[in-house]
């Protein structure tokens, strides 16, 4: 037997992809394994999470009773012995092994097996079940099947263990994408293609009039952009002003000279009208593929979609009209913003899209109306989705095709769990989060584009707690001016003027990539980040402070926060500089007050100076999401190590404690900004640890104002004090998890159940 065995374990992987359930998919597994090793026979054993007992989820033995009834005790026969040692098993003969290995065989089938090979499915340290091959013959497996079966085992680990996350229905299957909007949804695809195909466009000169393919091109692009138009206005009372401007970006597209002044030059030196917008849209998206930023990639979609549109008049072959139902999902391949625009607002209830990510504009769209969103979702199958009903949980980017019963009950009360907190919850924008015995806690937002503003303002944000200022400098083409800047801050500044705005400087690096400004290293959070980028480069910095500063004039509502201070050197230092901008602009007659200048609490050696740092600073704020990857040693961005990066570790908890009880002793104002301030399971760990203001995206803030509303300040400090006993972050979540159902907010924790 000789096979590749790579491509193989590829070739079994896509058609579990594939495949539109679990069953299935199980099924074409042991009958590809089977063929590929040349084994008589090949079946899986998952674990019962109820039992603990071996269940057969699939086989290709013929057996005389139904699959799913049989089960090995756990501890019992050759399948437990490979459970308890996580080791492959290859054996000449399984009947003489003492241990033997049963399987009811249907009375007609006089058969029995003999040569045995099994090895353990193991996830992530979890052990899921075994995968069995068997011969007839009593002869061992080659050692090509067993590198083979482990290869195999260990690749399917993962597409197992997503199905069998689901408490209720474990053996649910479902396809995984990148959350990009949040939300629950049970509704029905409706597929949706690009409305026609610029790849199959022939290349060839023009062979009529120039003038007629010119005419041609100029009624198409004024079709395209009457359709744009039309789309804009009837999304216009769901968007805000700021989310409208997408459309704009599309008309910018449309008419600018690298798109139509470019095709109209190819059209007169010849080329075929259709050829020509083939080779503009082609080269135009290459470029913006081309480039590092994950924004400006995403361009190339718009373009691609403009392109797909002009195409489709000057073929006069209009995508044809769809009828959408009340709970539409739209999926495709490539879901663009017009694709998105096209649904009436009030049926769109869900967006699913083969490519993408959480920064497409289709992604922004779907946060703004407020509906749950799944991108670069993996090997779609849109032929078997159309018309079906699924599940989309934004949350976690999964879909569920074909839900069972039990799993679509679950999903559509928590939507509509969902739908009643959101509604309840609107009614505490005005009121403050205070305890039950009197604490305040400030609750703001975290923005990062002026987009994010309004949905802060609506929800009552009392301030910005973190601006991310490097947002806006990564969508742009260089670094932006200091005027530009002013604008830019003075906008945030001005739509926050009865409250603070925390504007953290430039926090470059890591993730964090300009364009213009390209940093090659190989370990880029442990790089050139934050402030040691910004020392290094005091033109960059007081740049920003003089923008920052001047925008505050007459408003004086402006804090300063430094990112990753990792020593007590650079708190001084980077205070001389913006005590040197502010001098300056003194001199140059502007009247502004020398704002508060806070540091961020994120790189575990900033904690041993804290004492130091807080001799120097007006105010911290604990970056829990940095802290976290540092303390732990685990990178934030990498899937692999995902379950190693755990907030309520109890190390985590003890650090955060640390520069609590400091900050407090030294009466400044302590404040927490990581995506830790937005998770209910916190919130009552972190109001005992005495924080005065928690900065959080404004989607979670009315939830955390409705948690605070309901404790009391003196009950939370007892549940820190055995938190802070406890030594396994799985025992600290449970026991946070039922203190909030005791307290009446079951609601908000259920999605991690479900999830
Ligand atoms: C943090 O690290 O917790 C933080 C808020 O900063 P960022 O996520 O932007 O690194
Ligand atoms: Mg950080």
């Amino acid at each position: 037997m000789t096979f590749n065995i790579l491509e193989t374990v590829r070739d079994i992987s896509e058609s579990i992809a594939s495949s539109p359930n679990f069953k299935q998919a199980m099924d074409a597994i042991v009958l590809k394994i089977a063929a590929a090793i040349d084994a008589d026979a090949c079946s899986i054993f998952l674990i019962d999470e109820e039992t603990q007992d071996f269940s057969l989820t699939s086989t290709t033995r013929n057996l005389s009773l139904n699959e799913g009834q049989w089960k090995i005790r756990r501890g019992e026969g050759l399948i437990s012995r490979v459970a308890q040692r996580g080791e492959v098993l290859n054996l000449e003969d399984s009947e003489k092994d003492p241990l033997n290995f049963e399987l009811p065989l249907n009375e007609e089938e006089d058969l029995s097996f003999h040569g045995f090979l099994a090895t353990p499915i193991t996830h992530q340290g979890q052990l899921l079940g075994v995968l069995v091959a068997e011969k007839l013959t009593r002869e061992k497996f080659s050692q090509e099947a067993v590198s083979f079966l482990v290869m195999l085992s260990a690749q399917l680990a993962s597409d197992i263990s997503n199905a069998l996350i689901s408490e209720n229905d474990p053996q649910t299957f479902f396809l995984a994408g990148i959350p990009a909007s949040s939300g629950v949804v049970v509704g029905e695809a409706i597929v949706v293609y690009p409305p026609a195909d610029l790849n199959s466009i022939p290349d060839h000169k023009i062979s009529s009039d120039i003038d007629d393919d010119i005419n041609a091109f100029q009624e198409a692009i004024h079709a395209v952009n009457q359709s744009i138009e039309n789309m804009s206005k009837a999304l216009a009372h769901s968007l805000s002003h700021e989310d409208q401007l997408l459309f704009n970006a599309y008309l910018q597209i449309l008419h600018g000279n690298s798109f139509k002044g470019e095709i109209l030059k190819k059209i007169r030196s010849g080329h075929w009208v259709q050829s020509a917008l083939k080779s503009v849209v082609n080269s135009m998206a290459k470029n913006f593929e081309s480039m590092e930023d994950i924004y400006l990639q995403e361009r190339a979609s718009d373009i691609r979609d403009i392109g797909r549109r002009v195409l489709a008049h000057l073929q006069s072959n209009e995508a044809t009209i769809q009828n959408y139902p009340a709970d539409t999902i739209l999926v495709g391949p490539e879901i663009t913003a017009s694709m998105l625009a096209e649904v009436p607002s009030y049926r769109l209830k869900g967006v699913i899209s083969g490519q993408g990510s959480a920064n497409s504009h289709v992604s922004i769209l779907a946060r703004a109306l407020n509906i749950p969103a799944a991108m670069g979702v993996k090997h779609l199958p849109l032929s078997l989705m159309d018309q079906k009903e699924i599940i989309l949980d934004g949350y976690t980017g999964r879909i569920y095709l074909e839900p069972s019963p039990i799993l679509k009950r679950s999903y559509l009360r928590l939507a509509e769990e969902e739908r009643e907190m959101q509604s309840s919850l609107k009614s505490l924008s005005d009121q403050p989060a205070e305890t039950k015995d009197g604490k305040l806690i400030k609750l703001s937002a975290n923005i990062g584009l002026i987009a994010d503003i309004d949905p802060a303002i609506q929800v009552g944000a009392e301030g910005v707690g973190l601006y991310r200022t490097e947002v806006p400098f990564m969508i742009l083409e260089r670094f932006p001016s200091e005027e530009e800047q002013r604008i830019l801050y003075r906008q945030v500044l001005q739509a926050f003027s009865e409250s603070l705005v925390t504007m953290r400087v430039l926090d470059a690096g890591g993730d964090k990539i300009l364009p213009y400004f390209h940093i090659e290293e190989q370990n880029p959070y442990l790089g050139w980040r934050g402030i040691r980028m910004l020392l290094d480069h005091p033109e960059i910095f007081l740049i920003q402070i003089r923008a920052m500063l001047r925008a505050s004039v007459g408003l004086n509502n402006l804090q300063i926060m430094l990112p990753m201070i990792s020593k007590l050197s650079e708190v001084k230092e980077a205070k001389l500089l913006i005590r040197r901008a502010y001098e300056e602009l003194q001199k140059e007659n502007l009247d502004i007050e020398m704002p508060k200048i806070g540091v961020m609490i994120e790189v575990p050696s900033a904690i041993f100076q804290l004492e130091k740092i807080l001799q120097y600073v007006d105010f911290i704020s604990v970056g829990s999401n940095d802290l976290t990857q540092y303390l732990l040693a685990v990178d934030r961005n990498n899937a692999r190590v995902e379950r190693f990066y755990n907030t309520f570790h109890p190390s985590v908890l003890q650090a955060i404690w640390q520069i609590a009880k400091l900050t407090k002793q030294h009466h400044k104002a302590l404040s927490l900004c990581g995506e830790l301030a937005s998770d209910p399971l916190a919130t009552i760990l972190l109001v005992g640890m005495g924080f005065d203001s928690l900065s959080m995206n404004a989607a979670a803030l009315p939830r955390i104002k409705w948690i605070i509303r309901g404790i009391s300040f003196t009950d939370c400090q007892e549940v820190l004090e055995k938190t802070l006993k406890m030594d396994r972050s799985a025992s600290i979540k449970r026991y946070l998890q039922e203190t909030l159902i005791d307290a009446g907010f079951g609601g908000l924790v259920r999605p991690h159940k479900i999830t």
